[in-house]
């Protein structure tokens, strides 16, 4: 595994990448606290739109580049959020989506690219 120098302490990147608080505000965005420090806020449209699982992954292959999918409410509310081991969060969406797993490096990766 990749090691990363911090705090002095050589410590496994994974560590790094862990949340150290995962908070929903308003039911619009998730915001995230980092272990070192970083904090994303990363709009819930923007989660439901990159689900990773399996059925929206096939989803997402069928549709053009240039598709724009249209979401309701429900679908980009939040029900409930459960750890999962301890590299991930499953999302359950009020429309009652819920095979999800969003892994802690993935949410990451969408909280550097988001912008808002
Ligand atoms: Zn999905």
């Amino acid at each position: 595994m990749e090691r990363v120098e911090w705090e002095g302490q050589a410590l496994p990147l994974q560590r790094i990448m862990n949340p150290k608080k995962i908070k929903l505000i308003e039911n619009k965005n998730l915001l995230i606290s980092w272990q070192d420090g970083k904090e994303h806020s990363i709009p819930l449209l923007k989660l439901r739109k990159l689900c990773p699982c399996a059925t929206c992954l096939a989803e997402r292959e069928k549709q053009s580049k240039t598709y724009i999918p249209v979401f309701s409410e429900n679908q980009i509310t939040i029900d409930e959020i459960k750890q999962v081991g301890n590299y991930a969060i499953a999302i359950f969406w009020k429309d009652g989506h819920n095979t999800g797993i969003y892994e802690y490096t993935f949410l990451r990766l969408i909280g550097e690219n988001s912008k808002d």
